[in-house]
């Protein structure tokens, strides 16, 4: 299942990652990580803007300063070595659907050098904006503060009612709204490094359409947060935190269940797998009678990611009555059917294996730690700077850039954590998507191999990211742990038993 938005690369933390480009290393097979959907909460907060991982990557900008300095050492250095290829002209050169049926058993994910220094510089170059997203998002709440744009707006508020429903109403939207159009620079500078390096197809008209079309979304949802947040502020000073905690989760749910049937479609046109692929349909029931599962014809759609981009993918998302499998047309269109029975099968893993209830349980734990530390922080601040900036306490509307900061980098700190979490459960599924279409495709491990080498390819993920890219940006395992694991996981030559599909 997949779900949504995250922060650094495929990380997806909110509503509508999955709908994003493939991003670095994002994998093939969509992520899952349901930390998302709590984040998304916060991330709204925080940046209404969905586009792409622009916004996730906003989330963690403070503590980032920090290890700017040495990031930017360690890139400068992988760049002057790795730039080797101009984007432009490696983009004509991508490798060509099906040029990986070649004899030799891959063990190890190693692109050819073209490849390689064209995922590489790819690779730095998104590092790069990466770290100027988040200098210049930091950049942006400081001069919303320093300038007193939250008083400003509060005092408008207030002129124009007493009542606080009325008040939440004018305030929250400018201030999400200005938020949202001083980042634009950084939204549209990503947009043409994916354009530059061929990951995204869509011209800018369509772009800017979903770009307002996001913020919309984002006002709406940020608004209803922010609502929630001043109302359990304002009932309980020292416990907000935990109220707003418990507050947010339905909501969130709400919309993580809405998501698929009213969010997605605003964006992409989902079609059902038994009209667009009956014969891909039929070999999909096989995996899901061999993991003992059903999945009703019905819950498995195509959607048409190639009208704005050329990554593989594949999701699961929703729960409950709005629960589905969806695959990227292009994943159909570029990888073989065995190969996107694994990518299903690993998809079919996430769903089994209740990564989803999982990884959310885990993920809402850490967020009622950072809120707890939010509060602590939020009134440290403002004890200190409240005066200075214009803001009269926690209560006060103006306050919310505080807290937004306070909270973003919280979330930044705490990526490691979700990504390890996550990173878990997609090497679990992996290793279900192996076994569940044993006996089903010839050969699965070099299968899952050629699949994790061609949407490596595809996506220009990071042929070798080190230890810090890894801890930080990597909610999945790396590219070359993915083709190793599936090259080499053979229980059944040596006799064990699978782990979850006997
Ligand atoms: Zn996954």
């Amino acid at each position: 299942m997949h779900i949504a938005l995250r922060m650094f690369y495929g990380s997806e933390f909110g509503p509508f990652a999955h709908l994003r480009p493939a991003k670095l290393h994002m994998p093939n097979v969509h992520h899952f990580s349901l930390s998302s959907l709590f984040m998304c909460g916060s991330a709204i907060i925080v940046f209404p803007n969905h586009q792409e991982q622009t916004m996730t990557d906003r989330m963690r900008f403070l503590p980032l300063l920090l290890l700017f300095a040495s990031a930017m050492a360690t890139l400068q250095a992988q760049t002057s070595a790795g730039n080797v290829t101009s984007p432009t002209t490696a983009a004509a050169t991508s490798a060509p659907a099906g040029a990986d049926s070649t004899s030799a058993p891959i063990v190890e994910y190693a692109p050819p050098p073209a490849e390689y220094a064209r995922a590489k510089a790819y690779s730095n170059a998104h590092y790069r904006h990466f770290f100027f997203d988040a200098f210049y998002g930091f950049l942006v709440l400081f001069v919303l503060l320093r300038w007193r744009l939250a008083p400003a707006f509060r005092n408008l508020a207030e002129r124009v009612s007493t009542r606080r429903l009325v008040q939440l109403v004018v305030f929250a939207p400018l201030l999400l709204l200005t938020i949202a159009i001083l980042g634009i620079a950084t939204d549209i500078k990503d947009q043409s490094l994916l354009r530059a390096y061929g990951l995204s197809v869509q011209d800018w008209g369509p772009w800017l359409r979903d770009w307002i079309l996001n913020q919309a979304l984002m006002l709406i949802v940020g608004t209803l947060l922010v609502g929630i947040l001043y109302a359990v502020v304002r009932r309980s000073p020292k416990r907000w935190w935990f109220y707003f905690w418990i507050a947010s989760i339905p909501v969130l749910l709400a919309i993580f269940f809405l998501q698929p049937i009213v969010i997605d479609p605003l964006f992409y046109t989902f079609k059902p797998l038994q009209t667009v692929q009956p014969v891909l349909l039929s070999e999909m029931q096989k995996v899901v009678h061999r993991g003992g599962m059903e999945i009703p014809a019905d819950r498995m759609f195509v959607m048409n990611a190639s009208s704005k981009q050329t990554g593989l993918n594949a999701y699961v998302t929703g729960f409950g009555a709005s629960k589905r499998v969806v695959v990227w047309d292009n994943t159909i269109a570029k990888a073989t059917v065995p190969e996107t029975l694994f990518v299903f099968g690993h998809e079919m893993g996430h769903y089994v294996l209740l990564h989803l209830p999982k990884e959310i349980s885990i993920d809402a734990a850490i967020l009622l730690f950072l809120l707890y530390l939010g509060y602590r922080l939020s009134n440290g601040m403002l004890a200190r700077w409240g005066a200075k900036w214009g803001i009269r306490d926690l209560q006060d509307w103006a306050s919310l850039p505080v807290l937004i900061f306070v909270i973003t980098a919280l979330a930044f700190l705490a990526t490691p954590a979700f990504n390890a979490v996550s990173r878990h459960f997609e090497h679990e599924a992996d290793r279900y998507g192996l076994e569940v279409i044993h006996g089903i495709v010839p050969d699965p491990n070099q299968v899952a191999a050629h699949y994790f080498e061609k949407s490596g390819e595809t996506n220009l993920s990071d042929p070798d990211p080190n230890t810090f890219i890894k801890v930080w940006f990597y909610d999945h395992p790396t590219r070359p742990e993915r083709v190793h694991f599936v090259a080499t996981y053979d229980p059944w030559s040596k006799g064990k038993a699978p782990k979850y599909v006997k």
